[in-house]
């Protein structure tokens, strides 16, 4: 067994003519928190989709727990244990805050989530269990596409732009939740704007800029001039 969970050596996406990423070299070690930060159209979403069989990647491989996931559809990657947040939650409209998590739930996973187990995690989502998705507040919203993807009960959970548009006291509400999350081993990649809190729930942090990794390193001793010098390509 690998120690790390997640591997992309050399991976490449494109979208038509349009190279998004180019070589990318990353790993998330089982266990882990894993951020990747970067600024607008570094290719952060592109990477996540790649991951998650959203999109094709080109050249390069995913090697999840050693295997080639590259190529593989989005729901055979979810039943091998990989789940995702997606920037701007993307539920089901159509259908209330209990019925959007119980689709999470059906991917035949066994694990330690279950419906009331997110409901304990985020009590409002049981109060307005019965409900459309859409009449949620963003930070609710946010809380029911958290909860979807633990359903699943994933061995691996990337969250992309986790606070987005939302409050700062939703953010916190999101962000003092993730200890209870990510435990019991499950490995995590934030994709992160705010780049303290980034820093402050992982362990290592990669920068993408224009589709590459600029920067890698321990979250707690990375400088700010580094940082700096990764995200905004200041020599
Ligand atoms: P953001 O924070 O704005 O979401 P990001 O780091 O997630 O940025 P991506 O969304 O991955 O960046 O975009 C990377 C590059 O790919 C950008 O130049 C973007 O314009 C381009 N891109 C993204 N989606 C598409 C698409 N569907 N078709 C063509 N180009 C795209």
């Amino acid at each position: 067994m690998p120690d790390d969970i997640l591997r992309m050596q050399g991976l490449d996406a494109h979208y038509q003519d349009f190279q998004a990423l180019y070589g990318v070299d990353m790993h998330v070690d089982t266990g882990e928190v894993l951020a990747i930060i970067g600024a607008n159209g570094a290719g952060k979403t592109t990477l996540m989709r790649s991951i998650t069989g959203l999109i094709a990647n080109g050249p390069g491989q995913i090697l999840y727990r050693g295997v080639d996931i590259g190529g593989m559809r989005a729901d055979q990657v979810a039943r091998l244990g990989l789940a995702m947040v997606p920037e701007g939650r993307q539920l089901f409209p159509s259908l209330s805050v209990e019925e959007n998590l119980v689709i999470g739930g059906q991917m035949g996973r066994r694990g330690p989530w279950s419906l009331e187990k997110v409901f304990a995690l985020f009590p409002i989502l049981k109060d307005r269990r019965a409900v459309p998705s859409t009449s949620l507040s963003g930070g609710q919203q946010q809380m029911v596409a958290i909860g979807r993807a633990l359903m699943s009960n994933p061995d691996i959970i990337l969250f992309d732009e986790i606070s987005l548009g939302l409050a700062p006291i939703v953010i916190k509400d999101i962000y003092d939740a993730l200890p209870g999350i990510i435990g019991e081993g499950m490995s995590a990649v934030i994709v992160e704007q705010d780049i303290t809190k980034a820093l402050s729930v992982s362990s290592r942090v990669y920068c993408l800029q224009e589709g590459r990794v600029s920067l890698e390193g321990a979250s707690a001793t990375i400088s700010r001039e580094e940082i700096s010098r990764a995200y905004f390509g200041i020599q």
